[in-house]
């Protein structure tokens, strides 16, 4: 399935190709990813890069926002075999019932909207330093996050993802990390606001818990998309029932 760029959390902003192509995983894919992927969640995070990168070379000059996106996409669609509405299980986080969602692509999932002025960087000051901000492709991000996995200086993704936001890396790594990580008052703001800004473009979900209603509490829990693909595996045997015409016992 070809994705247009335009539909993408970043709107496509300057990239010189109109679409990148996600299709659902197969069977050997299935096998191969359940029995591959990492547990640890940045090799895990790698995984899931490369494998996109697979079917598709453009993804290391996508964003890193867009990936993000796309990763949780290519498991939806593999997920449910109609291709705009899937349906999974999530669990209520206040009782524990096993609610199940329909989400439907277009009408459940929202990027918050994005401006080409944020789409251009930013000049910011941590601490003592004036620092230059940048939108990183998969590729840039890359460059910086193969150094955390080789030297675990860092092990946290999402700080990775905030360092890889400041330019020449290369250069300045040292210094840029330790500007991060020893960050403090309203320099931790900045940061989780450029975090939000550039990587959590996706809007959460909100599930109604009939369970809770009935108790009279308020049952509205706003799901992280992330979140909802959790058991993606478990939801493809759940949802793909095989009917009649599949299997014919003598
Ligand atoms: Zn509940």
């Amino acid at each position: 399935m070809e994705i247009l760029t335009t539909q993408l959390p970043s709107g496509g902003y300057k990239y010189p190709f109109t679409s990148v192509s996600v299709s659902p995983m197969t069977f050997l894919e299935i096998n191969k990813y359940s029995e591959n992927c990492p547990k640890d969640p940045l090799e895990k995070y790698l995984y899931d890069i490369k494998f996109l990168a697979q079917e598709d070379p453009k993804i290391y000059d996508c964003y890193v926002m867009d990936i993000d996106f796309l990763i949780f996409l290519k498991k939806l669609i593999t997920v449910n075999e109609d291709q705009t509405t899937y349906t999974l299980t999530v669990k209520c986080p206040e009782c524990g019932k096993e609610i199940k969602k329909k989400i439907n692509l277009e009408k459940d999932i929202h990027f918050k909207q994005i401006d080409s002025k944020i789409m251009e960087g930013a000049q910011i000051r941590l601490g003592e330093r004036a620092y230059e901000t940048i939108i990183p492709t998969v590729r840039e991000f890359l460059d910086v996050f193969n150094t955390y996995l080789r030297y675990r200086t860092v092990d946290d993704l999402k700080m990775i993802k905030i360092i890889s936001l400041i330019k020449n890396f290369k250069v300045a790594g040292n210094q840029i990390e330790k500007d991060i990580l020893g960050a403090t008052h309203s320099d931790i703001t900045l940061l989780m606001a450029l975090y939000e800004l550039y990587f959590d473009r996706l809007e959460g979900i909100e599930v109604t818990c009939p369970n809770c209603v009935k108790e009279g509490r308020r049952g509205v829990v706003t799901m992280s998309v992330d979140s909802l693909v959790v058991d993606f595996f478990r939801d493809l045997y759940n949802n793909c029932p095989i009917d009649q015409s599949k299997i014919l016992f003598k």
